[in-house]
Order: structure tokens, then sequence, then C-alpha cells
């Protein structure tokens, strides 16, 4: 009715309308980050980029990073073409100096940090979980959970300085739900629901709130092997009410949710972002 009393026409509501509905739904600049400092793990490419790129566009000034000098460059240069303040740093996430060398970034730069993501993850073995060899094993709970714990432990005392602060670990549908050849991995995913859960209850006293995002299966290199072939891709779906990929920025808007103060009240938790698959331990 207001609406036939405002717009004779459908299509000049849709003009007038539209342009707002759109600037709402993509304005990403309501500057809830303004003044935070956020270091992302693995951010050149893929979901970790999304997160940078959605912490940037809220206010946040970000340090990006990973193993190779190239994808920093250009990951910084595309940042910071997108007006987002922005630095890089090579961190191997496996490498003591390079993770020590991350934080002293955020410090010199931006002077301090509010915010971690550890995003990084590996999964060296395309095996059953039984015949996963040891230095696979190895590989993937050292990267996959050991340094999203080391990172956690030597991001504490900056965080502790800024007077509080979030840590967001990012996980995986396969943490809840097995997915072959994936076995290890998903393990080394289910442990960080629980190192979310161990850390949250210490820190909860410093104003640090420690929580977890699960993606489904999403579009990008890592998950290539499950999507690229038609077949692959099909069997891959079919477990998603959605039938869909998740895209990079839509895991990006549930960090960025989590590391805001609209998540005020969340500590602890783990948010599937998973196209409605089943996700229940
Ligand atoms: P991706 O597109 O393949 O991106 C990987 C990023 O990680 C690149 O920037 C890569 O750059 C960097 N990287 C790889 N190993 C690293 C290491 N050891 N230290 C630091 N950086 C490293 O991967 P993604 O799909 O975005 O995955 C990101 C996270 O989401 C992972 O934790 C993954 O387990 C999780 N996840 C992904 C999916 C999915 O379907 N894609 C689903 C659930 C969970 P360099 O090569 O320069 O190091």
């Amino acid at each position: 009715m207001i609406r036939s009393l405002l717009f004779s026409n459908a299509s000049s509501f849709k003009q007038v309308v539209s342009p707002l509905y759109m600037s709402a739904k993509h304005n990403h600049t309501m500057n809830r980050l303004k003044g935070k400092v956020a270091i992302v793990t693995a951010s050149t490419e893929g979901i970790g980029f999304a997160i940078a790129k959605r912490l940037g566009d809220e206010g946040a000034s970000v340090i990006v990073s990973s193993r190779k000098e190239a994808n920093v460059n250009s990951a910084v240069s595309s940042l910071r073409k997108q007006g987002i303040t922005v630095e890089g740093v090579v961190c191997h996430v496996g490498n003591k100096d390079q993770r020590k060398q991350l934080l002293e970034t955020a410090v010199k730069k931006f002077g301090g940090l509010d915010i971690l993501v550890s995003n990084a993850a590996v999964n060296p073995a395309i095996a059953t979980t039984l015949e996963t060899s040891e230095d696979a094993w190895d590989k993937i709970f050292d990267i996959n959970l050991k340094c999203s714990w080391l990172l956690a432990k030597e991001a504490y005392p900056e965080l502790l300085k800024r007077g509080g602060g979030n840590i967001v670990f990012v996980s995986s549908l396969t943490a809840y739900q097995p997915i072959f050849p994936l076995g290890p991995y998903g393990v080394s995913k289910t442990a960080l629901l629980g190192l979310t859960k161990a850390i949250a209850g210490e820190v909860v006293h410093d104003n640090i709130r420690v929580n977890c995002v699960a993606p489904g299966i999403v579009d990008t290199k890592f998950a290539s092997a499950l999507t690229t072939a038609e077949s692959a891709r099909e069997q891959t779906l079919s477990i998603v009410p959605m039938r869909r990929l998740g895209k990079p920025e839509e895991i990006a808007g549930a960090v960025a949710f989590l590391v805001s103060d609209d998540s005020s009240y969340m500590t602890g938790e783990t948010i599937v972002v998973a196209g409605g698959a089943l996700a229940h331990l």
C-alpha cells in the first residue's frame, strides 16, 4: 500500500529503493573496527584475504601474511588500492622468527594488536586416516593446531597491553563431520574447537574473547580437489542443502561479527558457515 502510494510504478520503486538497499548490503565501511589493529595469517588469498579485506573495510589496520613474498606484495598492493590501511609480512606460521616479526610489525607500524585471526592450515595427506603417514600427521597437527596455539600464546601479551581483544580460529565443517580423504585434517580442526573453549575460559577476565568459525566448502584453491571435477563437485555439494559452494566473503562476514562488539556477549563459540550442512559432534 505505502509502496504503491510512494511509487507509481515498479521501475521507479527499484530506481529509488534498490540503490539504498544495495549500498546497505555492500557497505562494510560501518567502522565497527575503527582504531583496531588486526593480524590475519595465511591472508594473501582465499578466505584469509577476504577476512583481511573485510576487517580493513570495517576500519581496522590490517597485517596480511603468508609464506611467499610475491603473494604478500600482491595482496598488500591490491588491498591498498581498495583504500585499506595494510602492511605485509612474510610469515610461515611454523617459523618462530617470522611469527615474531608478524607481531612486531603490528606494534611498530600500528602501535599494538587487538585482533588475531589464525587462519593457516595444511592438508598434505590424501589417504585414509589409518594410511596417513606419521610425517603427514605431524605436519597437519603442527600447522593447523600447534601453530594456532602458539600464535594465540604469543599474541596474548600484546592483547593484554591494549586492555583486551579478540582471537578467532578458523576451523572447518570437517571438525564435526569427517569428509574423505580429509580425516586427520578434520581431527586437527575438531581440536581447534577445544582450543577455542580452553583459551576462552582462561582469558575471559582479561577482556579477551576467543571464538571460532567453521567454514563449509568454500570456493578457494584449498578446496579445488573437492570441487574442480564435475563429479567430485556434485558429490561434495550433496551434503550442502544450499547446493552451492561458499564464498570467502561469506566467511569473512562471520569473522568480522566475531571480532566486533556486535558479538560482545560471545566467547568460546564456533559459528558454522556451511550452507546448512549438518554440523554437530
Ligand atoms: P587457500 O585459498 O588455499 O589460501 C591459502 C593461503 O594460505 C594462501 O595465502 C597461502 O599463501 C597461505 N599459506 C599456506 N600455508 C601457509 C603457512 N604454513 N603459513 C602461512 N601462510 C600459509 O586456502 P583457504 O581455502 O582460504 O583456507 C583458509 C583456511 O580456511 C584454512 O584454515 C582452511 O583449513 C579453512 N577452510 C577452508 C575451507 C575451504 O573449503 N576452502 C573449508 C573449511 C575450512 P602462501 O602460499 O604464500 O603461503
